[in-house]
């Protein structure tokens, strides 16, 4: 199953397919992260570290966590602080093989201010 893993290798996110889009967000925390957004069901992935090998950041209303790799500092996912059943997950595909995701579109999102995409 394709996997995304960090730099150093600590923190692996797997997921159940290839992702069939990417989100180019442009909120204030997105775009300086440079990130990718995979989205999946937080159900049907496995994110895959040591206990104390990740470090997050929550903001705002504080329903998300942003975490990142606490050795590399790559970011590796957002999640639900609080998930239920049908809880998203959003995983980096930054952190993928190129290959995997060198075909796949990339949509940008106005998430600075109309939550529509602009593509
Ligand atoms: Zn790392």
């Amino acid at each position: 199953m394709p996997t995304a893993i960090c730099h150093c290798g600590a923190v692996r996110v797997e997921v159940p397919r290839k992702p069939r889009r990417l989100t180019n967000c442009n909120c204030s925390i997105c775009r300086r992260y440079g990130t990718l957004w995979a989205y999946y069901k937080m159900s049907e992935v496995r994110v895959v570290n040591a206990p104390g090998a990740t470090s997050e950041y929550s903001w705002g209303d504080k329903a998300l966590r942003f975490v990142r790799c606490a050795t590399c500092g790559c970011i590796t996912h957002w999640e639900h602080i609080q998930p239920t059943e049908t809880s998203k997950i959003g995983v980096n595909a930054r952190n993928f093989d190129p290959a995997l995701i060198g075909s796949v579109r990339i949509r940008r999102l106005d998430g600075a201010s109309t939550w529509k995409y602009l593509d």
